[in-house]
């Protein structure tokens, strides 16, 4: 194959753009009061120190963001704070969503999109006092992506992909060409092939996807506070399998390709990173309720915190 052909799916990738701050600030105004949280309280304007400069708190759809930082002096707000969308409320409905397991398959793209397919899914019903939770059929999207592409799926060649290492946009064009198929149970199936005359299970599409620079750290954190949980990549080492719950992993700074890991963003916060304010994510794995345990949570896990730089 050819070099020019080679990159004939990057060359299809359509981003949309990501909603604006302002967008986000309309967001906050037309759902601020049907959305509950308990961190709410604690958020406060903060005074910048060197210029007496006062900021009020950010406000999003669903939880107040401390002031990020001193638009005159550049001085970060160190008031720690944190939160997460899974214990957040809209109408009433929870916006928990299931974790995947992928199963030691190198499918760790596909998973964290199809759990932020299910959490954006979630908000999106909650946001019309729906629960919408019907479980999406990852191995059957695992199946599209390869016979649509002719890829094995986590085993691309390296120049067929955005930046030579990111499948997720290609995932992305393959679902939003193809529609994700939901996973039906034992009845449905046998009731499918019994009748021929059922009409195909619906598919569920998606009109259009967007990436944010990795550095533009206050756009990830307010989108993860309007209620865009998002699909990040990060790099892993040997310890991250003993990784827990409650701990903060330090990524490692060069590694292969071979090491890199898709997660789900669904919490940010603030806390003290070698005695300077830095903010974390946390993001939920695709490995299973038994990976990254929590004491809290009787040793049920997936979750795990990471530095945002
Ligand atoms: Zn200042």
């Amino acid at each position: 194959m050819s070099s020019s052909e080679g990159s004939k799916w990057v060359s299809r990738c359509v981003f949309g753009s990501p909603p604006n701050l302002s967008e986000l600030d309309e967001l906050a105004v037309l759902y601020h009061e049907q959305a509950a949280r308990n961190t709410r309280d604690y958020v406060r304007s903060w005074i910048c120190p060197d210029c007496r400069k006062e900021y009020k708190p950010i406000q999003n759809m669903l939880v107040d963001l401390p002031p990020f930082s001193c638009d005159d002096c550049g001085l970060k707000n160190d008031a720690a704070y944190e939160w997460r969308i899974t214990q957040c409320l809209i109408n009433g409905v929870s916006l928990d969503f299931k974790v995947y397991d992928q199963n030691r398959k190198p499918h760790c793209t596909l998973y964290s999109v199809a759990a932020t397919i299910d959490a954006t899914r979630r908000v999106e019903g909650a946001k019309k006092g729906l629960i919408i939770s019907t479980p999406l059929d990852v191995p059957e999207m695992a199946k599209t992506y390869e016979q649509v592409t002719g890829f094995e799926l986590g085993k691309e060649p390296p120049e067929e992909l955005f930046e030579t290492y990111d499948n997720c946009s290609l995932i992305m064009e393959v679902v939003k060409a193809h529609g994700i198929s939901f996973l039906l149970g034992e009845y449905d199936t046998l009731l499918q092939n019994k009748c021929v005359d059922l009409p195909p299970i619906p598919r569920l599409r998606i009109k259009s996807y967007f990436r944010v620079d990795r550095n533009n750290v206050l756009l990830i954190t307010r989108l993860l506070a309007s209620g865009y949980p998002l699909t990040a990549g990060m790099l892993h080492g040997t310890l991250y399998w003993y990784l827990k719950g409650d701990q903060y992993y330090y990524a490692p700074k060069c590694a292969t390709t071979a090491d890199a890991h898709a997660i789900t963003l669904i919490r940010s916060g603030l806390a003290s990173k070698n005695n300077m304010p830095e903010t974390f994510y946390s993001a939920r794995d695709s490995h299973g309720t038994k990976s990254h345990p929590d004491h809290k949570m009787r040793d049920f896990g997936a979750d795990f915190f990471l530095w945002g730089m």
